[in-house]
Parts: structure tokens; C-alpha cells; sequence
């Protein structure tokens, strides 16, 4: 059995244990996973210890410490260090090694979705964590990516960066929404009106709801679950040292699992 851990502020509610375990079930690793909450960044010299003794063989990191976690590790792989965050830990010859899943997640769910991005203009809604890997995948499938923010004075991003005020200066065929803006239980808020929205492809974020406001304003319209998902699956990859492929049919029943179980919780 090998054992690892979710690490975050604000757990009560994370899907992630169910999810472990289901997909532990379905590829056959034998794992334990459990929650850590914690107050604040201080507890990782703890979780560097666990690690090097064997104790726990590896974490998730969640909001909102997916930044603050980088000095405690050894290295990062290219993608974490390119986005600047980390939501995967694991050891490997006695390094703690961060990567950054999520990245593969929403490459994965753009694939499985069929949405074109090359050439295509693309917003992305915030400039936090998940925004920021939305900037990376995107510019990685030849996309052309814009940050949308509410101050600009507030964001460290040197790329392009625009405010709410200018988007109807500005031409784009897709929307990604890496804001917490409509998720439950705030369910009837978007992010942008519908205006802004008629006839462009949405990729929320979000998964809970199913759909967001913001998705029954769009054309095509995604959400984040298969994100969630895939982003879980690579990283027992890791701690398995193994190199499943993303099936479909395996995609189609964890989503199942997990809309139920947000449908029991919520
Ligand atoms: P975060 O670091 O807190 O960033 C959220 C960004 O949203 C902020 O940087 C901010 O950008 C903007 N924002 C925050 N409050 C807002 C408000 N009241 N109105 C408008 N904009 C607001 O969070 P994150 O980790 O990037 O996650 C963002 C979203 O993606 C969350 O909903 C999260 O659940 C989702 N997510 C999903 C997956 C998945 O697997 N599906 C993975 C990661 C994240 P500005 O200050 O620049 O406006």
C-alpha cells in the first residue's frame, strides 16, 4: 500500500479522495489518500520529512498553496516551472520532484473535446493558477492567448493582458473560464454577460454545476470535469511509475462517478 495526501486550505468538501479511489480501483494502484488541511505554507518542511522517510510517497497540492509550495522542492518539471505552480508532488531517487498536472488535464479535455485552437483567438478569464496554465496549453496548441483581468495593476503577468472594459474591442472564437464565477452555489452568477458570450466555444473551469451560467450563453460548451479527472490520473501515473493511457470509456465512467457524488454532496 502507498500511502499520499491532498494538501489545502478549505477540504471539507474536495472531491479528490473519491476520485483517487475510484481510479486506484479501475487501474489497480494500490494507494491510501488522505486529507491534510492546514493553516498555513509552514506545515511543508513537515510534508518534505513524510516524504523522505517513506512515510507518505506523494501529494496533491490545492488552493491556496499551489505557489507557496515551490521553494520546498528539489526540482520542477519544465511545465510547473513554466506556469509557476505545482499540484502534484513526488519522489523520485530521493528528489521531491513538483510537477503540474492540470496542465495535461486541460490539454487532454481540448483533445477528447475536438476544439480546434490553432490560430484561434482565445480569452482567459483571471490570472490565477488555472489561468495561467490555460495560457501555457493554449500557446502550446498554437493558440493565441489573452488574459482577462479586473485590475491590471494587481496581476504580475507580462503577457497580454486586458480588463472586462476592453472586450468588446477585441475579436475571440473561444472563452475559458479560470474564475470561481458561477460555480455552486452561486449558481445563477457568469462571469460575462451574453452578449459577450452568443456563438463563442466556452471551456469552463468549473464543474460544479454541470453547466454553467456562462456555458448555456456559449456555443459549444465544456466543463472542467474531464480536467479534473484527467489531471488526477496523471498524477497516480507518477506515483505508480506507470503510463496509462487516456481512454474514453474510462474518462465517460469516472465522470459518472463524480456527478453523482457531487449530486449526493451538495
Ligand atoms: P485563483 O488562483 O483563486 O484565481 C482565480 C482568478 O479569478 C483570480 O486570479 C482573479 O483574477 C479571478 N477572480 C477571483 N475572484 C473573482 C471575482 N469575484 N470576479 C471576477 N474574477 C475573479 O484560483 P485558481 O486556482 O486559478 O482556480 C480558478 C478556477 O478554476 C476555480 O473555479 C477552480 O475551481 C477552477 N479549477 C478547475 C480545475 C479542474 O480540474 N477542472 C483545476 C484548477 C482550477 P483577477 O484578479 O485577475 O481578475
Amino acid at each position: 500500500m502507498k500511502n499520499f495526501g491532498l494538501i489545502g486550505k478549505k477540504l471539507n468538501h474536495s472531491i479528490s479522495p473519491f476520485l483517487h479511489g475510484e481510479i486506484a480501483r479501475i487501474y489497480k494502484n494500490n494507494l491510501a489518500y488522505q486529507i491534510f488541511e492546514i493553516p498555513e505554507a509552514v506545515f511543508f518542511k513537515k510534508a518534505t520529512n513524510l516524504l523522505k522517510e517513506d512515510k507518505i510517497n506523494g501529494f496533491n497540492i490545492t488552493i491556496p498553496y499551489k505557489e507557496e509550495v515551490i521553494p520546498y522542492l528539489d526540482t520542477l518539471s519544465d511545465i510547473a516551472k513554466s506556469i509557476g505552480a505545482v499540484n502534484t508532488i513526488y519522489i523520485k531517487d530521493q528528489n521531491i520532484i513538483g510537477e503540474n498536472t492540470d496542465y495535461y488535464g486541460l490539454l487532454e479535455l481540448i483533445r477528447l473535446n475536438e476544439i480546434e485552437v490553432k490560430d484561434k483567438n482565445v480569452i482567459i478569464l483571471g490570472t490565477g493558477g488555472a489561468a495561467k496554465c490555460a495560457y501555457r496549453v493554449i500557446s502550446d496548441l498554437s493558440g493565441h492567448a489573452t488574459y482577462v483581468t479586473r485590475d491590471k495593476n494587481n496581476t504580475n503577468i507580462s503577457e497580454k493582458v486586458i480588463t472586462y472594459n476592453d472586450l468588446d474591442k477585441v475579436e475571440y472564437e473561444i472563452i475559458i473560464n479560470a474564475t470561481p464565477i458561477g460555480m455552486y452555489p452561486n449558481v445563477d452568477e457568469s462571469p460575462l454577460s451574453f452578449d459577450l458570450v452568443e456563438g463563442k466555444t466556452v471551456i469552463d473551469l468549473i464543474y460544479n454545476p454541470q453547466k454553467t451560467k456562462l456555458m448555456t450563453y456559449g456555443g459549444k460548451s465544456v466543463n472542467g470535469i474531464e480536467m479534473l479527472i484527467i489531471q488526477a490520473i496523471y498524477a497516480q501515473n507518477l506515483w505508480f511509475n506507470k503510463s496509462n493511457e487516456i481512454q474514453k470509456e474510462v474518462i465517460e465512467e469516472l465522470k459518472e462517478l463524480c456527478n453523482e457524488y457531487i449530486r449526493n454532496t451538495f
